[in-house]
């Protein structure tokens, strides 16, 4: 049989420790065997990003801003503790906010649903997608203790030095505390973009929510932004997609979630999405489910998997132990970027070839073969728990009779 050929390359980041020992598997084990692959390879590994002085990190973002679609291995963070371990002469940043900061785009997580694991909600039978917006609020706060006495005032002074003030609060009788949040319009309209091009990309409605109720300015902006982009630029879009965009109140909004059967994309404001990312992708199972696509506001698309470089397997392996650590997400960053390079070049074997790969790899749990934290979750009664490379061959098996 001919391997599928790739007109554009693909943007590969390849990362750190029991993840990059996946990646190298998956290649060799489920990706080469049929495809000719054609990517632009970019070390991130914390060894080469030492070495070029993380300049590697912002080529690659680069590299994926040429050709639109990249998919990424999980790299270290550094922290203290990895100074030593790898020699550093700087700590790093997260590569991960490096490339996002580049690219300007909003991270879409979504669970892969298998049968035999059953979230703890259980009316939850498609994936729930979170946006989180990345910038802003909370996270690039200034805040201060107040003494008793004091009286705390907002002040805007604009470009001519013209000054708005509003009292916050005079404290009489007691000590507090005062908070100030920002965000920009920009940014904003950017991740509202981002979702509704994720929205059509994926097919899936798009929910968003705020307190605008209670918050007439800050939050009531975030509202008017998304409602002006859809209705001046993707309502027809949605229509003939035949999928919607809802906005309500984000307690209206927690209780419709609960209550819904997923399949939809939530887009939350950046405190809202870092509590209930936490909240949904615990409900649905494993970590090691979790997928994760960078989108940015002009359409590319970087693909990986949302957990991290699993260091105590990755150990483990060093000491020459059995692992069985879950390949899942890392498989399906792949098949998710190998489908977008085939939908943007028309290449139709390629996103074919993306599907099986989801359909063995799901195929292979259900039909009770599973990595050890899979194992403890499934309620199949003739499951079977096999080591890292026994999984990704038992895919393969499922693989070749698809192809
Ligand atoms: P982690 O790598 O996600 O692993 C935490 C624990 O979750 C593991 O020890 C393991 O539990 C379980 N787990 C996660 N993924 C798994 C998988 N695929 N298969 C089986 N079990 C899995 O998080 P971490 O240990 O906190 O972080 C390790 C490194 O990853 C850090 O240096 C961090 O900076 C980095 N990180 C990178 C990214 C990214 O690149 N996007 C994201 C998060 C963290 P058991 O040990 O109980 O089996
Ligand atoms: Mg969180």
């Amino acid at each position: 049989m001919a391997k599928i050929r790739m007109t554009t390359p693909l943007v590969e980041m390849d990362g750190d420790e029991m993840t990059r020992i996946l990646w190298k598997w998956i290649k060799e084990i489920l990706l080469e065997p049929y495809v000719e692959l054609n990517t632009e390879y970019y070390d991130l590994g914390l060894p080469e990003r030492e070495k070029t002085k993380d300049q590697v990190t912002v080529d690659s973002a680069a590299a994926t801003k040429k050709y639109g679609v990249a998919v990424k291995c999980a790299t270290i963070t550094p922290n203290a503790a990895r100074m030593p371990e790898y020699n550093l002469s700087q700590m790093w940043k997260s590569p991960n906010g490096t490339i996002r900061a580049y690219l300007d785009g909003t991270v879409f997580r979504a669970p892969i649903l298998v049968k035999g694991i059953t979230p703890y909600i259980p009316s939850w039978t498609k994936p729930i997608t979170i946006a989180r917006h990345a910038y802003g609020d909370v996270y690039k706060n200034v805040e201060m203790v107040v003494p008793e006495g004091s009286k705390a005032e907002l002040v805007m002074t604009d470009k001519d030095g013209n000054e708005t003030r509003e009292v916050i609060h005079t404290f009489n009788g007691t000590d507090g505390i005062i908070q100030g949040l920002h965000n920009l319009d920009k940014s904003i309209d950017g991740f509202a973009r981002s979702c509704f091009n994720y929205a059509l990309s994926t097919k899936q409605d798009v929910w968003f929510a705020t307190k605008d109720t209670i918050s007439k300015k800050y939050d009531h902006r975030f509202k008017d932004i998304f409602n002006e982009i859809f209705e001046a630029e993707y309502k027809e879009k949605f229509e003939k997609a035949g999928i919607e965009y809802f906005y309500t109140l984000i307690d209206d909004a927690v209780a419709r979630v609960i209550r819904s059967e997923g399949g939809y994309i939530w887009a939350c404001k950046n405190y809202d999405g870092d509590v209930m990312s936490d909240m949904v992708s615990t409900a649905f199972g494993s970590l090691a489910m979790m997928t994760s696509v960078l989108v940015s506001p002009d359409g590319i698309y970087e693909y990986e998997a949302a957990h991290g470089t699993v260091q105590r397997h990755y150990y483990k392996y060093l000491k020459g132990e059995e692992t069985s650590t879950n390949s899942v997400a890392t498989i399906f960053a792949w098949s998710g970027a190998l489908r977008k390079r085939g939908e943007l070049d028309g290449n139709d074997e390629l996103m074919a070839f993306a599907d099986k790969l989801e359909k063995a790899t799901i195929a292979t749990i259900e039909d009770g073969v599973m990595t050890g934290d899979l194992y403890l979750l499934s309620n199949l009664e003739n499951k079977k728990k096999v080591n890292s490379r026994e999984f990704l061959e038992e895919i393969n098996l499922r693989l070749k009779e698809l192809m």
